[in-house]
């Protein structure tokens, strides 16, 4: 028996259940949406990143069905061996067209963003270059320099002055700058406009992740074309598990650099492709975001309902604009005990702790959707208000 072994992991296990930092996954009985069954007992979630609400809206799961019915389940192999179907190249194209970040952008579909972070950086980055990375990027933008081997330079959030000097500071031979578009946890966007001048100033790459911005804002093509900005530095990547309700990820930039990523890029290579069904249905859910506004409309109107009634909790409410509406507690016990305190009262509003987010800023992480209603929302308000005023008690 691997007695030492195990106990190593034990006692790192028990400390961190004594630090209070021990994560529980919640098994959920039902399909995605505003009202979810755990335990057996129904909740309203404002915890998904499904903010159209395909996750389980009936022409997307109709899609699915008759998807399998004609591609099967499975897609058998990588892309580069037999795994690479023809609705994986139609919905390449369909997500390039739509996202348009240079004049000619190619598509590339991942499995997850988490592998497509992986690909861009370790292909376009090596030992001496630069990756140029806001203190809040999500973890696999951080991971996927660890795979670049590349320098590490991480300017604070937003702060665009210190990023010029970082990069008037580095002798690296290619740099590239990396950021979310729309924060996960803070729900701001990154100054993209900026962020473009200064790689063109620098001749760098800008890698922008639009995890939560694709779908929902610039009418659903994201961050970039919100911004109107067209560029062949961009490399664009945008997730197809949050708004679009599926699975999966893409690229869409130059096709220099899609051919680079497809040639080279080991995550892109050494994985086998997801299910062509899947590309099938992501069709589907492209087409709802192109056509349907009236669900982006709904969801700006909650996020105003929100905001409004959020205004006098004693919790900082974060300047965000988008689904993501963080209610910063502070102390990680505190969030989580308030995050309690919602559940019993029939919500489910996940706490977010370090290091998922910065020491001292442990949060409330709201995320409004537009299969919410606004009756939802409402109630949703109250609830906080009721939790706030036990908190202020206790
Ligand atoms: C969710 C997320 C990812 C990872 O995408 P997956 O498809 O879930 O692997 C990447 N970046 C950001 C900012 C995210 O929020």
């Amino acid at each position: 028996m691997a007695t030492s072994l195990i106990a190593g992991l034990d006692a790192a296990l028990e400390a961190r259940r004594v630090a209070g930092l021990w994560r529980n996954r919640q098994p959920v009985e039902s399909p995605q949406g505003p009202r979810v069954t755990v335990a057996g007992h129904e909740l309203i979630a404002f915890a998904s990143n499904d903010y159209l609400g395909l996750a389980n809206d009936a022409a997307v799961v109709a899609a699915a069905r008759d998807a399998a019915s004609r591609w099967g389940v499975g897609a058998g192999a990588s892309h580069l061996i037999c795994g690479h179907f023809a609705p994986h190249e139609v919905l390449e194209r369909e997500l390039a067209e739509f996202v348009a970040p240079c004049i000619g952008a190619r598509g590339l579909t991942f499995s997850t963003g988490y592998l497509a972070n992986l690909a861009i950086l370790s292909s376009l980055a090596g030992r001496n270059d630069a990756i140029f990375a806001d203190r809040l990027n999500h973890a696999c933008l951080n991971d996927g320099v660890l795979l670049a081997r590349a320098g590490f330079i991480r300017y604070p959030h937003g702060d665009m002055a210190t990023l010029e000097r970082l990069l008037v500071a580095s002798p690296a031979k290619r740099k590239v700058i990396a950021t979310d578009a729309v924060f996960s946890m803070d729900g701001d966007l990154a100054p993209l406009p900026r962020l473009l001048e200064l790689a063109d100033a620098h001749d760098a790459w800008l890698v922008v992740d639009d995890a939560h911005g694709f779908g929902v804002i610039g009418q659903g093509r994201g961050s970039v074309a919100h911004f109107g900005l067209v560029s062949d530095r961009i490399i664009y990547m945008g997730t197809l598990g949050k708004a679009a309700g599926v699975a999966g990820a893409f690229v869409a930039a130059h096709p220099s650099v899609i051919d680079t990523l497809v040639q080279t890029a080991r995550p892109y290579i050494y994985t086998t492709a997801a299910p062509p069904m899947l590309a099938e249905t992501l069709r589907v859910a492209l087409r709802i975001i192109r056509d349907d506004a009236a669900r982006r409309e709904h969801l700006i109107d909650l996020v105003a309902q929100f905001r409004q009634g959020a205004r006098d909790l004693p919790w900082r409410l974060l300047p965000s604009a988008t689904a993501i509406q963080p209610l910063v507690i502070g102390d990680g016990r505190a969030a989580m005990e308030i995050a309690d305190a919602l559940r019993e009262r029939g919500f489910w509003v996940p706490a977010i702790r370090p290091p998922t987010v910065p020491q001292g800023t442990a949060r409330l992480r709201v995320s409004l959707s537009a299969a919410h209603t606004a009756d939802d929302v409402a109630a949703l308000l109250a609830a906080l208000h009721a939790a706030a005023t036990a908190d202020i008690r206790t």
